[in-house]
């Protein structure tokens, strides 16, 4: 996708610090954080959500794959941490690039915060 900033980034178009790179997806810190620690996970490849990914394609089990080993790595995993996937309008999805929040750190309330 041409004038997609997650593309941009993911390709390295935009440089930008990435924390995890693989041939799927590129992982960075937020620009925004919203906890200690903030990274997003996006594929390299464009979806718009993730109700454009196909049956069958494993891109988002690799994402949480990836969201794990770096949640290990970065000191969150043994106290906890969260990952949403933001989704469309009502779900607060504003960089129309599919990407998975991993925020940790401190602790998050439920069902806001
Ligand atoms: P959404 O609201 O779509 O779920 O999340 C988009 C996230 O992308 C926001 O948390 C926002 O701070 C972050 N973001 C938007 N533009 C950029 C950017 O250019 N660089 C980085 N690192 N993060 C960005
Ligand atoms: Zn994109």
């Amino acid at each position: 996708m041409d004038d997609c900033i997650f593309c941009k980034i993911a390709n390295k178009e935009i440089p930008t610090s990435l924390v995890y790179e693989d041939d799927l997806v590129a992982a960075f810190n937020d620009l925004s954080p919203q906890a200690p620690v903030h990274v997003l996970i996006v594929p390299k490849k464009h979806y718009q959500s993730v109700l454009e990914v196909p049956e069958g394609d494993a891109i988002v089990a690799h994402m949480f794959h990836v969201a794990s080993k770096l949640a290990k790595e970065l000191g969150i995993a043994e106290k906890g941490f969260r990952l949403v996937i933001n989704t469309g309008k009502d779900g607060g999805q504003s960089v129309p690039h599919l990407h998975l929040h991993m925020t940790g750190g401190r602790e998050h309330g439920w069902p806001a915060g």
